[in-house]
């Protein structure tokens, strides 16, 4: 049997290292980097951390997979007649097929954000980021500046949280002289947080307010442009907006809509076996299951599937699929997160410490221990690409 599995991110890799671990044999991951990105740990990699915590190559991560084939390619297009998914580079006969390609950004259509606005979620984002920080330091060592992170989900929350502590450290290596940073956090629902409880969004609020960030709730961003933002009809002078809000499904579903159902969140509706047309399954953020867009979910999934594979291989009879909510751990600021599961609340170092251990959890879920510690362990290393912070931090 010929498995494919496209999208070598949370739910990709998951899926692959299991089946192997389950003895299937002929396993080809198509993914169109050659690394598999720790998402949950971009906003320290965008603040001044190593990167080797976000960055794992898939080649270390299959290191002792032996049936395991990993492609770098682009897929484009699927011919389910013919079992066939088409890449960039070459198209690949497939058995089952497994996708998992993860969320697209997308603006709702607001003027002015695709070009003038930042982002971190992806690699060369955080790198474009980081860069237009450090070169604005270097031209003016007079920093007087509105930074505004727009989405208020734990991506904005946790970058905001660190932004000012980072700014002020990269403010004082390039000497800069009056380091006036103001930070504002921009959401269109009423809290920060919507997601979680109403604890646990009040308690956020008020770390985030201690650390001087300002949160504007119930705010709409109408547009930007080069050097202003205009939230609710006034105007925020700011050429650093980071846009952590929106995302959309693959394209990749619509323009092979043949093949698949499609919710009107745009994600691809599953069966109670993940499948979603003969022989293929969808797995990750693409699936329309319950509490999807996470990285938990994206990692239940895997293991579901993986079992249920298995088990057809073996004759048994199949289990369908759980869903499960997992625990919502957000960090803000150093040694300080909030974790929430259900009525349970913790805030505060303990609750640092027990996204530490779950992200510890995420890397051993993937790597051999020694691999896994290291990339755990990056979390400590300083990483600047520009010459006076490496002088000065590193
Ligand atoms: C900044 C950020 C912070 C987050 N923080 C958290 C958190 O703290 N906790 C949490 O639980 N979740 C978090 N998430 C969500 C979590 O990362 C996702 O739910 C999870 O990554 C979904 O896994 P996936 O495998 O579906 O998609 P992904 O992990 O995105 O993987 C998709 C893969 O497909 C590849 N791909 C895409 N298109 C193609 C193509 N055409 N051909 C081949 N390969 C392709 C991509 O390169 C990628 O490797 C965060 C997300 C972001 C963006």
């Amino acid at each position: 049997v010929q498995i494919v599995v496209v999208g070598g991110g949370f739910a990709g890799v998951k899926v692959v290292i299991e089946l192997s671990k389950s003895g299937h044999k002929n396993i080809t991951l198509v993914s169109d980097q050659d690394y598999f990105l720790h998402h949950a740990t971009l906003y320290a990699t965008a603040t001044g951390r190593s990167k080797k915590e976000s960055v794992i190559k898939l080649t270390d991560i299959f290191a002792s997979h032996p049936e395991v084939k990993v492609v770098n390619d682009t897929v484009t297009a699927l011919d389910a007649e013919r079992k066939l998914v088409v890449g960039a580079h070459t198209s690949y006969n497939y058995d089952t097929l497994i996708l998992a390609l993860g969320v697209v950004t997308t603006y709702f259509g607001i003027k002015g954000l695709a070009e003038h606005s930042y982002g971190i979620k992806t690699l060369s984002e955080v790198e474009n980021f980081k860069n237009h920080l450090h070169s604005e330091l270097e031209a003016d060592k007079h920093i007087d500046k509105t930074y505004v992170v727009i989405g208020a989900g734990p991506t904005g929350v946790e970058l905001a949280g660190e932004l000012s502590g980072y700014l002020a450290e990269v403010a004082a290596a390039h000497g800069a002289k009056r380091a006036k940073i103001r930070i504002k956090l921009v959401e269109a629902a009423p809290r920060v947080l919507p997601r979680m409880s109403e604890v646990a969004s009040k308690a956020i609020e008020a770390r985030l307010k201690m650390l001087g960030v300002q949160v504007m709730t119930g705010c709409k961003v109408e547009a930007e442009t080069e050097d202003e933002v205009i939230v609710d009809g006034k105007s925020i002078a700011s050429d650093t907006v980071v846009w952590t809000s929106g995302v959309a499904n693959h394209s990749f579903f619509k323009e092979n809509s043949q093949a698949f159902h499609l919710a009107p969140n745009g994600r691809v509706e599953v069966n109670e076996f993940l499948q979603a047309s003969p022989d293929i399954y969808v797995i990750g953020d693409n699936a329309n299951t319950r509490y999807t867009g996470t990285a938990y979910t994206a990692l239940h999934n895997a293991v579901f599937l993986a079992d249920y594979l298995t088990r057809l291989l073996r004759h048994q009879p199949p289990q369908p699929y759980r869903p499960r909510l997992f625990a919502a751990i957000v960090p803000v600021g150093k040694s300080w997160a909030m974790y929430e599961r259900g009525v349970v609340h913790v805030a505060g170092w303990i609750g640092m410490k027990l996204r530490r251990f779950t992200e510890l959890r995420d890397y051993m879920s993937l790597l051999p221990f020694g691999k896994a510690w290291q990339a755990w362990r990056a979390r400590h290393t300083i990483e600047e690409s520009c010459e006076i912070c490496k002088k000065a931090r590193t």
